[in-house]
């Protein structure tokens, strides 16, 4: 059998370094031909992705080779904070930082490869789209790891059908009809599609691009399951769209610790958790950038009071890292986030309620028998998570595609109890209640509840997917078998 080498140009944001690794992982234990060289550009202050790569080297020492592309030119301005409060700022700044030098790299390593006997492809992330043209240009195939779901795929291909009319319309926002339903079993209202989609400028240019790209692929991995997207899924085969492969859940369930993990409030929240009855605990957790304002986060604070339900939240303020003061008015007086929470709250929650600033341990927690529910902001690998421990969603989606797929679990899957479908990150005059909060958790926290036991059985399906003979693992056979004899 023909040998086969993929360059992998992952993200090294976690949401997306982690799925995207994992499944080179999975491919390598699938195939015994397949070796594969990881091309990433690293911030200097990201201790996290050096940890995560030094794990992945050890697990599969001879079959990957990793080449931060950072350190093969001279380059000084490549700081990418991660841990910056805009996700616009976030995207900006890699494709201004990486992108010119993983083109530079692609290009290098795309001239030089010319053993007949080994194949070569190229499987990049979403944002890294633009690398297609260069695979174009010296003949390599190009592929896509696609770390949203199968419903935000459909959006794309959507959206190259009606591209004229959208762009000529003289009311931009409005021409996008008020329902779009492809690749959806139920109407979709357009206030849960991506706000960025409605931003003339830079927004809508950035997705048509995207999607006009991922039609000149060879193929695009989702991490999706048939199982939970079918609908999605078998539309694709009629748009004359790559094909498309869906190979999830994609998942690291064992969770390597974090660089920023504070150890010590890690083994303190486990410890509490061994305390509590099962499924007694809800979690609230809201991604690698959700943040709130003093406002929300005493409705919240009010709300889970209220629930009488225990609790575990991970909370982030704006503009402010845990232990930094919230704002000095002057008088000497310093603020912490204990401040905006409301009067005597620390008091009262003692031994209901517990709180992590900073970074938490999500997949620990998750799956952990104590929790009963998750307040998420429904980023993809969050809800897919959920799912893997059968642990029901409340929908608090922030920004990027995640209205989107707060849409599909609670409208399409049955697998989520509304909160808030549209909310929009630090949008002040969108406050979500402490009573929406409350009403929202104990929901989701009733024993007998339908969204309980329709989780557990997708947790069920969702690791039958991944075994040898499951959706997903035919998937990536059929992936390979189409890669290698397709050349
Ligand atoms: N995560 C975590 N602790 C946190 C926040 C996030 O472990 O405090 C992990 C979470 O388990 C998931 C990833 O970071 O694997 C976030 O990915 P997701 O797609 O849910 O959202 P994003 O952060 O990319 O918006």
């Amino acid at each position: 059998m023909k040998k086969a080498e993929l360059i992998f140009v992952p993200q090294t944001s976690k949401g997306h370094l982690i799925p995207i690794l994992e499944f080179a992982k999975r491919l390598v234990d699938h195939d015994d031909w397949i070796s594969i060289t990881v091309a990433f550009v690293k911030s200097p202050s990201d201790s996290f992705t050096d940890a995560y790569i030094e794990s992945v080297k050890t697990s599969k020492l001879d079959r990957f080779e990793f080449i931060d592309v950072s350190q093969q030119e001279e380059h000084h301005s490549l700081v990418v904070d991660h841990h910056s409060q805009s996700i616009k700022y976030h995207v900006d700044a890699l494709m201004e930082t990486h992108m010119p030098l993983l083109k530079d790299f692609v290009t290098e390593i795309s001239s030089s490869r010319s053993d007949l006997d080994t194949f070569t492809g190229l499987v990049f992330d979403l944002l890294f789209v633009p690398l297609v043209d260069i695979a174009h240009q010296f003949n390599i195939p190009s592929y896509i790891f696609l770390t949203a779901n199968a419903g935000f795929l459909s959006l794309l291909f959507h959206l190259t059908t009606q591209h004229d009319d959208t762009w000529n319309s003289p009311d931009f926002k409005r021409s996008y009809p008020d329902e779009l339903s492809s690749g959806f079993i139920n109407p979709v209202p357009f206030n849960v599609l991506p706000s960025a989609l409605f931003d003339k400028d830079n927004g809508y240019p950035w997705f048509m691009m995207t999607a006009q790209k991922f039609k000149a692929v060879k193929g695009i991995m989702v991490n999706t399951f048939e199982e939970l997207e079918p609908y999605a899924i078998s539309g694709f085969s009629d748009r004359g769209s790559p094909p498309v492969y869906p190979v999830g859940p994609v998942l690291d369930i064992n969770c390597k610790p974090y660089t920023e993990l504070d150890l010590a409030q890690c083994k303190k929240v486990m410890k509490w958790l061994d305390e509590q009855p099962r499924s007694s605990v809800i979690f609230l957790c809201f991604g690698s950038f959700g943040h709130f304002l003093a406002p929300q986060v005493k409705e919240i604070a009010l709300g889970l009071e209220q629930s009488g339900y225990r609790f575990l939240w991970s909370l982030r303020v704006q503009s402010l890292s845990p232990r930094q003061p919230s704002r000095n008015d002057g008088s000497g007086c310093v603020h912490y986030i204990e401040d905006m929470l409301p009067e005597g709250f620390m008091e009262r929650i003692q031994g209901k309620g517990i709180m992590i600033h900073g970074w938490a341990p999500q997949v620990k927690i998750l799956a952990h028998e104590a929790i009963g529910g998750f307040v998420s902001h429904c980023g993809w690998n969050s809800i897919l998570e959920s799912l893997w421990f059968g642990v029901p969603v409340v929908t608090w989606p922030m920004y990027a595609e995640q209205q989107l797929n707060a849409f599909k679990m609670v409208k399409e899957l049955g697998l989520a109890i509304e909160l808030r479908l549209d909310y929009e990150e630090l949008n002040v005059s969108n406050v979500v209640t402490a009573n929406e909060i409350k009403k929202a958790v104990k929901q989701v926290m009733d024993d007998g509840s339908e969204v309980r036991k329709k989780a557990k059985e997708m947790a069920e399906i969702a690791r039958k997917a991944i075994v040898n003979g499951g959706s997903s693992f035919l998937s990536i056979q059929r992936f390979i078998e189409d890669m290698i004899g397709e050349n």
